[in-house]
């Protein structure tokens, strides 16, 4: 019997010095799925770009899509959405704050049947500022009636008929993070210590942070 087929989609933006370990990390995980790494560069500009096409010529389980300009995180994660063909897929970061090795929880609970597998950041090792803005935001959502699971991000497994749904929606609804608004899936949640950046600093400014908050709170 041939194995379920996991997307493991990673965004990049110029993280030229976490790749190597990521992807050594990714080849040393023995999972019960074949795994296919759908890298989105986002116009990197420190080398990944050659890092990825060099990787992905001599291993067919990588693919790269190439952005032209800078699109941003959640733009990238949604261009490869749309074009996984996986039996589910994965969203994970690729400075090692989502821990490949997370994987097989996640994959365990999907294959007694969970569609959404959110990995939950139990302990988070951000600056301050930047915890106290997470803090600011889940109970600003909260009393706006969305319900997004605190102290989440996009490190979480989806199931391809929930893909097949949140593909069809309008674009400023398909936010991964509202996924856990529907009603009718069954979800999980897999706490983890979410640890520091391995190297480099966040690739989101504040005023980035901040319009990504304002975009998901447009949608209470
Ligand atoms: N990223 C991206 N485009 C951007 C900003 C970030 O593709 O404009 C990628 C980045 O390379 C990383 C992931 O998105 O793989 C998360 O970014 P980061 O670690 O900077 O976010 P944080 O952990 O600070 O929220
Ligand atoms: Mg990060």
């Amino acid at each position: 019997m041939s194995l379920p087929r996991l997307d493991i989609i990673i965004p990049v933006r110029n993280e030229i010095a976490n790749l190597p370990c990521l992807f050594d990390r990714l080849s040393h995980l023995r999972l019960p799925a074949q795994l296919q790494i759908l890298c989105i560069d986002d116009a990197s500009t420190d080398g990944s770009t050659a890092w990825l096409r060099e990787r992905a010529e001599y291993d067919d389980r990588i693919s790269l899509i190439h952005l032209a300009r800078r699109h941003g995180k959640e733009a990238a994660l949604d261009h490869a959405i749309q074009v996984s063909t996986g039996d589910a897929l994965v969203c994970m970061d690729a400075d090692l704050q989502d821990p490949p090795e997370l994987l097989a929880a996640m994959l365990a609970h999907w294959e007694r049947g969970t569609q959404i597998v959110i990995a939950h950041r139990a302990h988070r090792n951000d600056p301050l500022l930047r915890r106290l803005a997470a803090w600011t935001f889940y109970r600003t959502a909260g009393l706006c009636g969305l319900r997004i699971v605190p102290d989440t991000g996009d490190y979480r497994l989806i199931d391809r008929r929930v893909v097949r749904v949140f593909r069809a929606l309008p674009r400023p609804k398909r936010h991964l993070r509202f996924i856990t608004q529907w009603r009718g899936y069954e979800e999980a949640v897999v706490p983890y210590p979410r640890p520091a950046r391995q190297a480099g600093t966040s690739r989101y400014s504040t005023s980035d942070l901040l319009k990504l908050g304002w975009a998901l709170l447009r949608q209470a």
